[in-house]
């Protein structure tokens, strides 16, 4: 902590992680123990840079972006770009440090990174994000290749700021190569990209009940974020015949207590992904309830997925929800359950999906679009859905031959223990460095 002052998010991952990985690693040789632990809190290198942008009214805007690249010991770094007024280095070095382990979990030869900047993405024209995207990628593109680092989308960078970036990547290098990923479909994009995060996250959860003799049929699930993740995390649940009552944005809630059907589900994807209008429209226009500046975990669900961003669910919102009866918590975003909330739900044995191992299928399948980028290929959905599944169950295998307790599994554990062994035993195997 004291190399890392101030900087809270980055503090409670390395937390979260090692109080699982410490009782594991006591027995280990000292000199291995501390010449992989040291190192592992500690990313290889960060950049950090002035942003320079032309409003539309002429003015000019200064932003940070910066990129933090952790751990390349698998492969190169690979993790998303935010765009978020939230943006600093202490959020970014905790999503990057939480790539690292999730990326060795799907399997696929990819190390850890992350990136983005305080820019606002909110009412900005689209040719004021085009211009932002190409002054960011001006200075971005120096430190990123196609062995060496490749940046995805995360929260407030979809496909629109991707084709910018990418755009703009081309232009300075002349050249087209698989240098980001969640690229359009008709130029270098997988298919089924997109949705990957949402879907694996739901695989996960199936994969998870099923275990339980249980199933997602009929399930009341709760959902926040209505972005990438929380959408299509909608979408498939649906589909699977669980019923979402609610999704959230930065202003609050919808509740729908018979659910939301596909019609509603593509109503409010055209809403957010094309119009960039607010929840609350969807609700005026269709009398919904809407509950303003809160969150959705007052509301009684079996199954609660947080998908919009860190810490957005804390202590006492777990305890509502325990009380409330809630089986099982997956998390599609990253790090959204505080680490109290993380222990009571540990503590009740109340199945808890940590965010490295349920939305691990969106960089799955980014891992899979560099593949068929290196080969010039493309698959077609049916291939990439079966990958995704494959992936998503060996995960969850993964977490539980590290963490099952018996009569329950402790995927907090399994996690954490499965992901470090992969990583530590390859930095081993490079020598200290
Ligand atoms: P989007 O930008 O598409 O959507 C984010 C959603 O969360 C929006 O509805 C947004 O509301 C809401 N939100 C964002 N910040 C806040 C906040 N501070 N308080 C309340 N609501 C907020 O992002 P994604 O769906 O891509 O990402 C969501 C989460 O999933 C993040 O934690 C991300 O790191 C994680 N993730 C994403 C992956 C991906 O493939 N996209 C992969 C793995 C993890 P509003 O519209 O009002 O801003």
């Amino acid at each position: 902590a004291e190399r890392h002052p101030n900087e809270q998010e980055f503090h409670d991952a390395v937390r979260e992680f090692m109080q699982t990985v410490f009782p594991e690693v006591e027995d280990w040789e000292t000199l291995h123990r501390d010449a992989v632990l040291d190192r592992l809190v500690e990313p290889d290198r960060i950049f950090s840079f002035r942003v320079c942008w032309e409003d539309d009214s002429g003015r000019v805007r200064v932003n940070r972006g910066y990129r933090v690249q952790f751990n390349s010991t698998l492969g190169p770094y690979k993790g998303g770009l935010r765009f978020h007024p939230s943006v600093n280095l202490g959020i970014l070095k905790f999503l990057a440090f939480e790539q690292v382990f999730k990326n060795a979990l799907t399997q696929l030869p990819l190390g850890g990174g992350k990136g983005g900047s305080d820019f606002n993405p909110r009412g900005k024209s689209d040719r004021e994000v085009m211009r932002f995207c190409q002054s960011f990628m001006t200075e971005l593109a120096r430190h990123i290749g196609p062995d060496r680092d490749v940046p995805a989308g995360d929260i407030g960078v979809g496909e629109r700021e991707i084709g910018y970036l990418y755009g703009q990547y081309k232009r300075l290098q002349d050249e087209s190569r698989a240098v980001l990923t969640g690229k359009g479909v008709g130029y270098g994009g997988s298919v089924l990209r997109t949705e990957a995060t949402g879907y694996g996250a739901v695989l996960f959860a199936e994969t998870m009940l099923r275990r339980h003799k249980d199933g997602l049929e009929g399930k009341i699930c709760a959902l926040s974020g209505a972005g990438n993740v929380a959408l299509f995390a909608a979408e498939k649940l649906t589909s699977l015949g669980a019923r979402v009552v609610t999704l959230s944005d930065s202003d609050g809630f919808i509740h729908c207590p018979d659910g939301l059907d596909e019609e509603a589900i593509a109503s409010i994807k055209e809403l957010k992904f094309v119009q960039r209008g607010r929840l609350k429209e969807y609700a005026e226009a269709t009398g919904c309830d809407y509950h303003a500046d809160e969150a959705p975990w007052g509301v009684s669900c079996d199954l609660a997925f947080p998908c919009a961003t860190q810490g957005e669910l804390d202590g006492e919102a777990a305890k509502t929800l325990l009380k409330n009866g809630c089986l099982g918590v997956v998390e599609g975003a990253n790090m959204p359950a505080t680490l109290e909330a993380i222990d009571l739900f540990r503590r009740n044995k109340c199945y808890f999906a940590p965010g490295k191992a349920a939305n691990a299928g969106g960089v799955a399948v980014s891992g899979l679009e560099m593949t068929q980028n290196s080969m010039r290929l493309s698959w077609d959905r049916e291939r990439m859905e079966k990958e995704l599944a494959a992936i998503m169950q060996t995960i969850h295998e993964q977490c539980v031959r590290e963490g099952d307790e018996g009569d329950w599994v402790d995927y907090v554990k399994g996690a954490n223990l499965a992901s470090f062994k992969r990583v530590a035993d390859a930095m081993l195997s490079l020598g200290i460095h």
